[in-house]
């Protein structure tokens, strides 16, 4: 049944299922148990001693999980992969995974405001310690490297600044260093970014946004280099935290995915046109878009990413007040955190996702009160832009009001 396709676009409909073992179910069956019946005693001892494989209980493995985790694993070239409860469940599995007591992180610039959470919680009960670093350049990297750095943590395009890491420059500086890399690639999805490729040792997906797409799941995905490690890592931090993913959410995730590049590449699209129109508003200051010409980064993003994707951050003339009374205004399109999904969100990050980080540590991210985050749906463009358009003729009226009275 393999080596029929070479495709990702094929791995995502086709990967790790053999219909032909299960009554010819088009649809994957869902196995919807916590536990499975052994044969004989003997059979259960050989599966727990490990010499047979086979399911034991699905903390430890579930067939419907392992087509979902199969599948991730082929579409990030990695060796093997595991499935979590969220985004977050895989983000502190493997940073248990690679750290103890004394050791030091070094993470880009711009990190997911609970990742942060998670580092300050981990510095403050267990003495593991992080920096952070515009990794610009490999001197700039190295100032903040030290004796117990184990471990590099990069976002890339960061969350909500769109800003760029090198991946090739972070593995020229990993490997003189001996470091191990963990790229979160939530916002390009394996279809647009493979930071394996580019030396990274693991990466990790919020399934919450492109990979399930659909806005119905909460799911984290792990891939990673070696599968030896990758079964360590499932027999102990895995098994023993326990943030599994459930076998439901595993068959609504891999449903999802099979139209993943069809969806990012209409997400790429509507970003586009998006960008375009914003470029033309009076009332925009500031665009951020990896795929933008005027991006500072875009000859790094052209080399990492295959197209934009659909995330797009600007700053609007003025401050939060306009911010707010901006995204009131809106009709369709809709105001909540999260991303990746059908229908065209907005957020305000300094008052939402990045609201746990002080001001001034976000200011120096760029996180102003003038930010929002849109992440482009799948919706006409025409209608989409239609909406920002009235949004901000209200907010022209509104505000020239205002100043009339205030004079
Ligand atoms: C959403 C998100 C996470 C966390 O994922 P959950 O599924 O919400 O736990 C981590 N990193 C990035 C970049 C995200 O957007």
């Amino acid at each position: 049944m393999e080596n029929k396709y070479s495709k990702k676009e094929t791995v995502v409909v086709h990967k790790g299922y053999d219909s032909s073992q299960h009554h010819g179910s088009l649809s994957i069956p869902l196995y919807q148990t916590s536990t499975f019946a052994f044969d004989t005693a003997e059979q259960g001892e050989r599966r727990f001693a490990g010499e047979e494989s086979g399911n034991i209980y699905s903390r430890l493995g579930n067939p419907t999980v392992r087509v979902l985790e199969e599948r991730i694993a082929e579409l990030e070239n990695g060796q093997s992969a595991l499935a979590f409860g969220s985004g977050m469940a895989a983000v502190s599995a493997i940073l248990i995974h690679l750290t103890k007591t004394g050791d030091h992180i070094l993470c880009s610039r711009g990190i997911y405001g609970c990742t942060f959470g998670l580092l300050e919680m981990m510095q403050e009960k267990y003495n593991i310690t992080h920096s952070f670093n515009a990794m610009s350049t490999e001197q700039e990297m190295e100032a903040s490297i030290r004796p117990e750095t184990v471990c590099i943590y990069v976002e890339t395009p960061i969350n909500p600044t769109m800003e760029i890491v090198d991946l090739e420059l972070v593995y020229k500086v990993a490997q003189k260093h001996g470091l191990k890399i963990i790229v979160d690639n939530t916002f390009s999805s394996p279809y647009l970014q493979n930071p394996l490729d580019f030396g990274a040792d693991y990466v990790l997906h919020s399934a919450t946004k492109y990979i399930n797409g659909h806005g119905d799941v909460v799911a984290g995905l792990l891939v990673g280099q070696d599968a030896e490690d990758m079964m360590n890592l499932r027999m102990t931090v895995q098994k023993d935290v326990g943030g599994i993913m459930s076998p439901f959410d595993a068959w609504l995730i891999i449903r999802g995915m099979k139209t993943l590049h069809v969806r990012m590449d209409r997400h790429s699209e509507n970003a586009q046109k998006l960008v375009t129109y914003l470029q033309s508003s009076s009332l925009v200051k500031n665009i951020f878009y990896p795929f933008d010409p005027s991006h500072p980064q875009y000859e790094i993003a052209k080399k990492q990413m295959k197209a934009g994707g659909g995330l797009i951050s600007f700053e609007i003339q003025g401050g939060k007040e306009m911010a707010q009374y901006f995204m009131n205004a809106l009709q369709l399109i809709k105001i909540a955190v999260s991303l990746g999904d059908a229908e065209t969100l907005i957020q305000h990050p300094a008052s939402m996702t990045h609201s746990v980080i002080p001001e001034s540590e976000r200011e120096k991210m760029g996180i102003t009160n003038s930010l929002l985050r849109l992440s482009s749906g799948l919706e006409h463009p025409d209608d989409l832009i239609a909406d920002l358009k009235q949004a901000f003729t209200k907010v022209e009226t509104h505000f020239a009001k205002t100043m009339y009275k205030n004079i």
